[in-house]
């Protein structure tokens, strides 16, 4: 081999920031207190794991969202999605502070209903709504979006029994320039479907047509194809103005906002990168303001924003079970929660701190959950501060569909608490017992007794 010419050693300063293997390093500082509550007093009385939700940054993100787009379009409802997060305090919180419900099953119909939501601020949504379902619906005058043509013919029947006229409106699906684009909901605009939609709904007359629907995607990182949406159905609504002399009361642009979570393998953190609620908002005021619609029938802007309200306002509160090595060296540290609760780590890269004081000193570090299944991971490549047995760790933003869409696996489910604006701690929902779930089995006479 040939020698290779000498080059005299450069010492280069590390300069901090600069992404390695595992990611951009950042200084992880301990959260000890969430809302002026302290993360140990929380988990001491409440147990480990935890779900903490702040009430007071529920009301700061809705207020937010709300001024967003009040400042800049005359009528807005927002409504919220029980699916995001249908725990009856939040859904409460925001019942206060003035939003409908929308919901997308005959369960979460019922559940808006007993917590004392009213018929006709119901919006209705999703593929799946039974002949019996629809007909409650009807009854009580909500607002019900046809998904599919067989749920049209269907309300066009229950029309006939029912001494109230169905209100409806149609989804819409459509190109926004996201890809790929969520056309298994609702009539499709590009291709015809729903103008076709609506002018069936309005020859036969049998169905109230308020307005206009689509939910174009979730996590949506674009604000600019909400305002592509948001004219579409304006569209719609100007041809319906025009050939029926109809004016669709409103127009619903659904949920998708993104919240400040960080995806995994995204380069940049998703709160340098997702747009804030003013950037959605502009994009929608825009887009129906410069349409073609008659300044006197400007349709009532309909929200039905979930994880953007309520993902930075949720925690998940853990406790350090072991520290071990992996087999190539790696620091493993084994916490409690589990990814059967915690759901969304499949996809985002969760932002975890210690849960008190730490040392500078950092390791990269795999965070396990645990469960005895290989998937269980936390974290995969964290900067983490050496954590010991028995310290917390804080998990952050985890408010969004977590908690519907967490399951009970190996494990039991935790409690649930929310801390009110005064700092006085709630327990909102209990955690599950043997005896939760046993009380659903049944056991068969003939297995009820065994000799080993
Ligand atoms: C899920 C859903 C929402 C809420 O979406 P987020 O991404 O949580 O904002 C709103 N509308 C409909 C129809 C939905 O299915």
């Amino acid at each position: 081999m040939e020698k290779l010419p000498f080059e005299r050693p450069v010492i280069n300063k590390l300069s901090a920031g600069m992404p390695g293997k595992f990611g951009m390093k950042t200084h992880i500082s301990p959260v000890t207190h969430i809302d002026q509550v302290g993360v140990k007093e929380l988990t001491g009385q409440y147990g480990s794991p935890l779900f903490v939700l702040s009430e007071k940054s529920l009301r700061q993100n809705f207020s937010e969202a709300k001024r967003a787009f009040e400042t800049r379009y005359p009528k807005v409802q927002f409504a919220w999605s029980y699916k995001t997060n249908y725990l009856n305090a939040v859904c409460s919180v925001f019942h206060q502070e003035g939003a409908w419900a929308e919901v997308v099953s005959g369960f979460e119909y019922d559940k808006a209903i007993a917590l004392g939501v009213e018929g006709k601020h119901i919006i209705f949504n999703g593929p799946d709504k039974s002949r019996d379902d629809l007909k409650k619906a009807v009854n009580n005058n909500s607002l019900i979006h046809i998904d599919h043509f067989d749920e049209m013919y269907t309300l066009t029947e229950l029309a006939g029994e029912s001494e109230n006229k169905p209100k409806v409106a149609i989804r819409v699906n459509m190109d926004t320039g996201v890809y790929p684009v969520w056309d298994r909901f609702g009539f499709n605009y590009e291709n015809g479907e729903a103008w076709d939609a609506l002018n069936r709904i309005m020859m036969a007359g049998k169905l109230e047509l308020v307005g206009l629907h689509a939910h174009i995607g979730t996590y949506m990182l674009s604000a600019s194809a909400y305002g592509i949406a948001a004219s579409k159905l304006a569209e719609l609504a100007a041809q319906l103005e025009k050939k029926f002399g109809h004016v669709a009361g409103y127009i619903d642009v659904g949920g998708g906002f993104a919240s400040k979570n960080t995806l995994k393998g995204a380069y940049y953190s998703g709160s340098d990168t997702a747009p804030g609620f003013d950037e959605y908002a502009e994009a929608i005021a825009a887009a129906l303001v410069n349409s073609r619609i008659k300044p006197a029938n400007m349709p009532l802007l309909i929200l039905e924003t979930g994880r953007a309200l309520v993902d930075d306002a949720g925690y998940l509160l853990g406790t350090v079970i072991a520290n071990k090595r992996l087999s190539d060296g790696r620091r493993a540290t084994i916490i409690d929660a589990g990814v059967n609760i915690l759901f969304t780590s499949f996809w985002y890269d969760h932002q975890v701190n210690p849960g008190q004081p730490v040392s500078e000193h950092t390791e990269e570090t795999t965070i396990f959950g645990p469960l005895c299944m290989n998937i269980d991971v936390i974290k995969e490549a964290a900067v983490m501060p050496v954590l010991k047995k028995g310290d917390r760790v804080v998990i952050s933003r985890v408010g969004a569909y977590n908690l519907t869409q967490w399951m009970q696996f190996i494990t039991l489910r935790p409690k649930v608490v929310m801390i009110d604006p005064e700092g006085n701690v709630h327990l909102i929902r209990d955690s599950e017992t043997l005896e939760t779930l046993t009380s659903l089995e049944k056991l068969p006479g003939h297995l009820k007794q065994f000799r080993l």
